[in-house]
């Protein structure tokens, strides 16, 4: 390395920035309009107002990445989802058990002006069930005045109230310290006592596309709908099913078998239950209703997967019922709109049918393979010094930018370091990418490749 024109303690840093697996997950839970989206805002250092006025605004986005301190974490933004047809209470208690499910580690935002509620009392007793590390932001202390509002939150039993000003970013400094003294340095639920255990799998798709007849079709047993009103919110439940001579584990099935009908929020409800699900998985089964277009909406959930790292599968739904015609179509939208995924196996289901059941676990298997290979650097960089002997960068004001040398930094999913001589343009990591797949498989999986720059 140190003849290329970087010391070691460059390459070393890199690869160890490179390595870190999936990021932990913080949660920013709270009734409504206690500041929420505010204080998330300046977590992440988003600088333009994202607050809404309107309640049960939908916004697909819930999970953004955010860093304090020099490290890296996940926030969930439960923010954009207001009271529903459940009632105040339960829907708060249900946002909020989504997203410490999902989490390892939880702000808990009250209004310090307006003191604990009944609602932020139901808060604590899931908080408390679930054994998450909480820290307690008392929010709208915007002066030195308010300090004393904020002592009185002691009384929740959540040990010290951080008086914070998310407003105007007081307070929230140490907060953040705080939330880093509790927050694991890597997701429990992916490296954690769990790993070597059943492999965990989320299935997601936009409603009706036919999850639940999957599920029960995979499960082997018809299961009764269940129809939860107010009040009823339960554990998310994940399930051990037998397929294929071994066991997984469905992450949050209740989440598809549960048929709440959300008047308000209902999108945002179920994106942040996606996100939950994903969160918890090791590989997503996304489920696509074939005799329908390919929507947005199906992107995302697609997006939100490969973003979130995980192994990819597709799975085209309600195949029994596709003619000729809507086949030839449906081939053409998958390569417009689902052309960023042509490297995850596809299967073509009918949950009512049963066909090609048997080909889930297969697919499931590749992709999870995918996600855990590892190339050894001594071939990596034969491939890749074949490779950019064959297929130089293009020569940019004189220069010509070249790969050096590259090492595999970590797994599920593979991400990549290249060391270069200069600026490498967006076009030939593409092309990298593409050849790496090629040469390596990596089906099913999305790869992180990232370029430093000798300086
Ligand atoms: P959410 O529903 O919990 O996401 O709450 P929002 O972030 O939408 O905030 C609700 C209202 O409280 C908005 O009008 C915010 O401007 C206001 N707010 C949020 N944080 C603070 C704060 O620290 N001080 C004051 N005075 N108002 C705040
Ligand atoms: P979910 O909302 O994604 O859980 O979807 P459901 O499992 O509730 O299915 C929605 C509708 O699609 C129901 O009427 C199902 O009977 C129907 N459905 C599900 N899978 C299939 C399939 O493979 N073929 C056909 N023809 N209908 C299906």
């Amino acid at each position: 390395a140190a003849e290329e024109g970087f010391d070691l303690e460059d390459v070393e840093g890199a690869i160890e920035a490179a390595g870190h697996g999936p990021l932990p997950v913080l949660a920013v839970v709270g009734r409504p309009n206690v500041g929420k989206s505010t204080l998330v805002n300046r977590i992440i250092g988003r600088r333009e107002a994202v607050v809404e006025d309107k309640p049960g605004v939908t916004r697909d986005r819930v999970t953004y990445e955010a860093e304090w301190a020099g490290r890296r974490f996940k926030v969930v933004d439960t923010g954009g989802w207001e009271q529903d047809v459940l009632g105040i209470d339960a829907s708060v208690a249900a946002q909020a058990e989504y997203a410490i499910e999902a989490a390892d580690a939880v702000v808990f935002v009250v209004d310090a002006k307006v003191g604990a509620t009944d609602t932020d009392e139901a808060v604590v007793r899931l908080l408390r069930k679930a054994g998450k590390p909480v820290v307690l932001c008392a929010n709208k202390v915007d002066g030195p005045s308010g300090e004393a509002d904020a002592a009185y939150l002691w009384s929740l039993g959540l040990g010290e109230p951080y008086p914070v000003s998310a407003l105007h970013g007081r307070g929230t400094g140490d907060m953040l310290d705080q939330v880093l003294e509790v927050l694991p340095q890597a997701p429990a639920q992916t490296f954690g006592t769990a790993v070597g255990g059943p492999r965990r799998v989320a299935l997601i798709g936009r409603p009706n596309v036919g999850k639940s007849s999957l599920l029960n079709k995979v499960a082997g047993e018809e299961r009764v709908v269940v129809n939860e009103l107010a009040g009823t919110t339960r554990d998310p439940v994940d399930e051990m099913i037998e397929l294929g001579g071994k066991t997984w584990k469905f992450v949050d099935t209740a989440g598809i078998r549960k048929r709440v009908h959300l008047q308000q929020g209902a999108d945002y409800y179920a994106s942040l239950r996606t996100a939950a699900a994903v969160e918890k998985a090791e590989v997503a089964v996304v489920l696509i209703d074939a005799a329908d277009s390919i929507s947005v909406q199906d992107q995302r959930i697609v997006t939100m997967a490969v973003e979130a790292g995980r192994a990819l599968v597709l799975a085209y739904n309600k195949w029994d019922t596709l003619d000729e015609e809507r086949r030839y179509y449906l081939e053409r939208e998958i390569e417009t709109e689902l052309g960023q995924v042509v490297w995850a196996p596809r299967v073509n289901v009918s949950a009512r049918t049963g066909r090609h059941m048997e080909k889930l676990v297969p697919a499931i298997e590749t992709a999870l393979e995918g996600w855990e290979t590892r190339v050894p650097t001594g071939r990596l960089n034969a491939f890749l010094g074949e490779l950019v002997a064959a297929h130089p960068h293009p020569v940019r004001g004189g220069k010509q930018p070249r790969i050096l040398f590259g090492t595999q930094a970590g797994t599920r999913p593979p991400r990549f370091v290249l060391f270069a001589s200069g600026f490498i343009e967006a076009g030939y990591r593409r092309f990298i990418e593409r050849r790496l797949r090629e040469e390596f498989g990596f089906e099913g999986t999305p790869i992180h490749i990232s370029v430093r720059v000798r300086e």
